[in-house]
Parts: structure tokens; C-alpha cells; sequence
């Protein structure tokens, strides 16, 4: 699974702070290391927890299984060419400002080309628009379990299909039942261990489940 990018500014933090606290590239790549493994490196292939870094190439190697990895691998700043502190600060302006930051301002702000000012813009959008759907959904939730991939012929329907993908459909609503938020999610399956652990990551606690589960 992809790691998602958490680089999520406190309200009201300001460019003072952030040129203190991210204006090098070396203090970016050390916040998204810390936000990548939080309690220190754990290698994503064998798990094993010591590593050494190949310096030049900002690189990470498990000492166990030798996998490489990096802070920015599986981001959206994987493989940039750009100063990760332009993006940090494009992600600021983005995110801090009251109005919307057009693509010629970022270039603007940033000294990059437009072209390059346009597609950070898109990447940020993309990734803040995720961010938003993985919220956890509080108040009144209905759940829902399916598979995705469509008529499925002969054979047996329901829970045990074969080849297809089992997702959760969570909707919460408003007290009249009009939706407001929705969450789709992959799982591995419709394990009960397998739902309560999706429920603790996408549901607040307290909210109002209905659902066919006994899980609660
Ligand atoms: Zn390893």
C-alpha cells in the first residue's frame, strides 16, 4: 500500500515557522523520515528495525534484507528533481491561505516554471482530496459490505466470492438521512477481526452504526 503523505500544517502556522522549521532540504527529508516511521525505521519488505543510510543518495538499507528505501518513496515527492523545501512551501500557500493559490502564483512564490508550478498544484490537490476521503466518519454511519468487479456469473454470490475485491461502503448522514460523507475501502476481506480494525481507523468513536454486523 501506498504510504500517504501527512505533511499537514497546524492552523494558523506561519512562514516564519516554516522557513525555521523546514526551510532546508535536510529538515524536510528528516520530518518525512520521522513521518514515515514514526517510531524509527522499520524495513517495509522483512520488518527488521536497523538500517544504514548510503549518504550521497539519501537512501535507507535494511541491514537484514538490503531493501532501499527512501523518506520520499511512495509520496508525491517521490522521484522530484524540485528542492523538497519548494514543496513544503507550496503546500503552505496552499493550504494556510484563505483563497485559493493559482498555479501562477505558486511560480510566482516558488521561481519554478509554470508548467512545474501547475503539476505540483495538481499532485498537492490530488493528495489533500484523498486526505479528505480518509477521514473517519462520526455521527449517524450506515455500512455496507460489497464486491467490486461486477456481475459475477454462476457459481456462488455473497461473501465468499472468488476474484473480486471486497470493499466497505460507509455513509454518514444527517438526521433526515441525507448523506454527507462517504468512505470506500478495500479489505482484505469481511473477517470480523478484518472490519473492527477497518472500523477503528475510518469510524469515530460513539458515532451511530447501522449495519448487518454484530461486531460492535
Ligand atoms: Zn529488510
Amino acid at each position: 500500500m501506498m504510504a500517504k503523505n501527512k505533511i499537514q500544517f497546524q492552523e494558523g502556522y506561519s512562514l516564519f515557522e516554516l522557513f525555521s522549521d523546514y526551510g532546508t532540504d535536510e529538515q524536510c527529508r528528516q520530518a518525512l523520515f520521522k513521518w514515515k516511521f514514526p517510531d524509527g525505521f522499520v524495513c517495509p519488505e522483512c520488518g527488521c528495525k536497523t538500517h544504514c543510510t548510503l549518504e550521497n543518495r539519501n537512501l535507507y538499507q535494511c541491514n537484514h534484507c538490503h531493501h532501499q528505501t527512501s523518506a520520499t518513496c511512495g509520496t508525491i515527492f517521490d522521484s522530484t528533481k524540485l528542492a523538497l523545501s519548494k514543496w513544503f512551501l507550496a503546500i503552505h500557500l496552499m493550504t494556510q491561505l484563505k483563497t485559493a493559490v493559482s498555479a501562477l502564483e505558486l511560480k510566482r512564490q516558488l521561481k519554478v516554471s509554470y508548467n512545474t508550478a501547475w503539476s505540483m498544484k495538481q499532485k498537492i490537490m490530488q493528495v489533500m482530496k484523498e486526505r479528505d476521503d480518509s477521514k473517519p466518519l462520526s455521527g449517524i454511519i450506515q455500512i455496507d459490505d460489497a464486491y467490486w468487479g461486477g456481475e459475477h456469473r454462476g457459481g456462488s454470490r455473497g461473501r465468499g466470492s472468488e476474484n473480486k475485491t471486497p470493499i466497505v461502503a460507509a455513509v454518514s448522514t444527517n438526521e433526515d438521512g441525507h448523506p454527507i460523507a462517504m468512505n470506500l475501502n478495500v479489505l482484505s476481506g469481511f473477517k470480523s477481526s478484518e472490519i473492527k480494525r477497518w472500523a477503528q481507523a475510518h469510524l469515530v468513536p460513539g458515532s451511530t452504526v447501522y449495519s448487518d454486523y454484530s461486531w460492535q
